[in-house]
């Protein structure tokens, strides 16, 4: 069995890692100056020092030019062009200032070269060159395939020679380095994806926390928006309806005033002339309907002319109230006491026959002749003249109980004044 055809899956995997591997470092281009070469690997190689690179586990650095020369020696297996000689001499102009592990990958560059030329012997001199610096490199850049090649070659070489057990030895060793990278690199892998994943995850659980603080926002801003405007519509609809009430309420003053006033004499505020006659027509009517007794009586003031003449309108206006006044207080609650003009007034008086009106009016006659008038200053006696006409004797309308009133006021007037006539066929004979 050829010791060199790798017959297993192990193998395989092994070699395919260490291709990989090759990517690790930068492939630079290996024709720059020795000058370049040398400066870049002095700053590499000054900057560290060897003790504390051994102890760390971080790899020694290596110089591009040394990498790429390795690769371009491995692909190059068959002859050993002017360009590969050319590029190692420059690198060993430079030597002084490389490090333990850039040392070691010379001396493999060597090696590989006298290998490939089948110069085994010379190979494995070179190769051996390599394990003095063993405990100078970090085990783990040991186990680096570019660095684990030197034992690969030293079996090849070992084998070439027909020391097999060297050779079996070196490639024992050779595995072993690949299996220790393989692992290493394997457990690097999965901390690298688990570190992504990890981040990966914190980066979408932050995500989603913020994306579902601005939905909580969102929420709380719309909420706030909905109880604002239904807040704002309940203060539009409450000032609303205020200002509704509140027109409505002018507007039902302003229809009462204007009925009142409409009904009402402005002076004395008693009703006036129409509403004496709409009231009396139906006061009428309900007499007759439930066949009772009704009376109207009708007062006018004996000479108010003289009144106003003699001490001024406003006087007579106040004369014209104070009758307003006693005609009201004579009245009872059912009654109803009205102006009909001028310093007319007159009184329905529901329910009440004809003596009786006449004994009411006779009160109100008196009162008015009674009253003292000494703060308005007058000489003259205030006195009325009141007719009286009740529905026993006028059984048509108000209109004509009214006129019946009126004829007998007249009638007292015509006999004197300061009366009270009750219309009568002789009162009704005597005016006409
Ligand atoms: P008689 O006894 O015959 O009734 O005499 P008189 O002077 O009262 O005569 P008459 O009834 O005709 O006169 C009424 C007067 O009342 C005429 C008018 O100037 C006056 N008068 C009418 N309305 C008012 C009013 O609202 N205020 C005042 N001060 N006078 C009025
Ligand atoms: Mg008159
Ligand atoms: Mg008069």
């Amino acid at each position: 069995m050829n010791f060199f055809c790798f017959p297993n899956i192990l193998l395989r995997t092994v070699i395919v890692v260490f291709l990989i591997n090759v990517s690790f470092y930068s492939s630079a281009n290996p024709l720059v100056s020795a000058e370049e070469t040398a400066q870049e690997s002095n700053n590499a190689s000054v900057a560290t020092d060897s003790n504390d690179i051994l102890n760390s586990k971080e790899p020694l650095p290596v110089n591009d030019r040394i990498l790429s020369l390795l690769a371009l020696v491995q692909e190059e297996p068959k002859n050993s062009s002017p360009k590969i000689e050319d590029l190692l001499l420059q690198l060993e102009e430079i030597s002084a200032t490389f490090n333990a592990a850039e040392h070691y990958l010379i001396f493999l560059i060597h090696g590989l070269i006298a290998h490939n030329s089948h110069q085994n012997e010379q190979a494995i001199t070179w190769l051996k060159k390599t394990l003095d610096l063993l405990d100078k490199i970090p085990a783990k850049q040991l186990d680096l395939p570019e660095f684990s090649k030197a034992n690969f070659i030293f079996a090849k070489s070992f084998a070439a020679l027909g020391d097999f057990k060297k050779a079996f030895e070196y490639k024992k060793k050779y595995i072993q380095g690949g299996y220790r990278y393989f692992d290493e690199t394997r457990i690097e892998k999965i901390e690298e994806l688990n570190d992504i994943y990890e981040t990966d995850h914190k980066i979408r659980q932050n995500e989603l926390l913020e994306n579902q603080n601005k939905i909580k926002r969102l929420k709380i801003i719309a909420a706030e928006n909905k109880q604002f405007t239904q807040q704002r519509n309940i203060i539009i609809l409450v000032i609303t309806i205020i200002v509704f009430i509140i027109l409505l309420s002018r507007q039902m003053k302003v229809r009462q005033k204007l009925k009142y006033l409409a009904k009402t004499d402005s002076l004395t505020h008693l009703y006036n002339r129409r509403t004496l006659f709409e009231k009396g027509a139906e006061a009428v009517e309900l007499a007759k309907n439930e066949k009772q007794n009704l009376s109207v009586i009708l007062l006018d003031v004996d000479f108010f002319k003289n009144i106003n003449d003699n001490y001024g309108h406003d006087i007579g206006d106040e004369i014209i109230k104070i009758i307003a006044e006693l005609g009201s207080e004579t009245m009872r609650s059912r009654d109803l006491f009205a102006r009909l003009g001028g310093e007319e007034f007159a009184g329905i008086l529901p329910g009440v026959g004809c003596d009786e009106a006449k004994a009411i009016a006779e009160r109100l006659r008196e009162k008015v002749a009674n009253k003292d008038l000494s703060e308005f200053n007058i000489k003259q006696k205030l006195t009325v003249s009141i007719g009286v006409a009740c529905l026993d004797q006028v059984d048509t309308s108000f209109d004509d109980l009214l006129n019946a009133a009126d004829i007998a006021m007249y009638f007292a007037k015509a006999n004197g004044r300061n009366l009270v006539c009750q219309f009568n066929d002789q009162t009704k004979n005597n005016i006409d």
